[in-house]
C-alpha cells in the first residue's frame, strides 16, 4: 500500500458511504455495484460508484478508479487522494461536503486508458448521479473526464481553469476543467496551477447561472399538398 493510503482512506470513509444511506443515490449506486455493461465488470474487484454529500453542490469527476480505489471501492485514495483533500481544505471543504466519482465506476487492467466503448457503456450511471446530485459545479479532474464531459476534444492543458455552463443529466450546470491530483503529484509547476485554479471553486460555487435559452423553433414550412399526400411529410 502505498504510504499514507491508509489514513486517506480513512478520510474517504468518513464521507458519506453511498450504500448506507436509504437515498435514490443509494439506490443507484446498488443497482450499479452488480453492472456487467462492459468488459471492466471481468477484472473488477468490485463496482466504485463514488462517495460524499448527496445533495453537493460541487462534484469532482475523475477518470477510473486505480489500484486502491478498486480495492477500497472509494474513490480518489492514496496519494491524489490526499492530496485532494488538502485541496479541498485550502477552501474550507472536506470530502463530506462534495461528492467525489469516476466517469468509469471500474478499473481498467493496469490502469490503462479507458476505451470509447467503456465510457459509453458506464456514462449512463454518472448522468443518473448528477441527475439525482444536482450539483451547482462538476470539476472535471484531468484529460479524460474533461473531453467525455464537454463532448470536445480539447486537452487539459488548453482547457484548466476556465468554466463553461452546460447540460447535464438535465441540469444547467457549469463545468470546471482541473489537472488530475495525480499528475499534478509529480509536476511542482502543474501542482502551482492545479491550487490556483482550485481557490476559484468558493467564487464559481455562489454564481448564479443563467437560464438556458429558450429553444427556437423553425417556422412551419408550407408544404404543398402534393408532398404531403405521397406521405413525406
Ligand atoms: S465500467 Fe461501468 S459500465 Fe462497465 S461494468 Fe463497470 S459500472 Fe458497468
Amino acid at each position: 500500500m502505498v504510504p499514507g493510503a491508509a489514513a486517506a482512506a480513512g478520510a474517504v470513509a468518513a464521507a458519506t458511504d453511498p450504500l448506507s444511506q436509504p437515498t435514490p443515490l443509494a439506490e443507484l449506486a446498488r443497482e450499479a455495484s452488480v453492472c456487467t455493461r462492459c468488459r471492466l465488470a471481468e477484472g473488477r474487484t468490485q463496482v466504485v460508484f463514488g462517495n460524499g454529500h448527496p445533495d453537493a453542490d460541487l462534484m469532482l469527476v475523475g477518470e477510473a478508479p486505480g489500484f486502491h480505489e478498486d480495492k477500497q471501492g472509494l474513490p480518489f485514495v492514496g496519494q491524489a487522494g490526499k492530496l485532494l483533500d488538502r485541496l479541498l481544505e485550502g477552501i474550507g471543504l472536506t470530502r463530506a461536503d462534495v461528492y467525489v466519482c469516476n466517469t468509469l465506476k471500474c478499473r481498467p487492467p493496469g490502469n490503462r486508458d479507458p476505451m470509447p466503448d467503456e465510457k459509453e457503456a458506464c456514462e449512463p450511471w454518472l448522468f443518473r448521479q448528477i441527475a439525482l446530485i444536482e450539483p451547482k459545479v462538476i470539476a472535471t479532474l484531468g484529460n479524460h473526464a474533461t473531453k467525455q464531459l464537454t463532448g470536445k476534444d480539447i486537452g487539459i492543458t488548453r482547457v484548466h481553469g476556465q468554466e463553461q455552463q452546460l447540460t447535464l443529466g438535465g441540469r444547467r450546470i457549469l463545468l470546471y476543467p482541473l489537472y488530475h491530483p495525480a499528475a499534478a503529484l509529480y509536476t511542482p509547476a502543474m501542482l502551482k496551477v492545479l491550487e490556483s485554479d482550485f481557490a476559484r471553486l468558493p467564487e464559481l460555487l455562489g454564481r448564479e447561472l443563467e437560464a438556458p435559452s429558450p429553444i427556437q423553433l423553425a417556422p412551419e414550412p408550407e408544404v404543398p399538398a402534393a408532398v404531403v399526400q405521397l406521405g413525406l411529410f
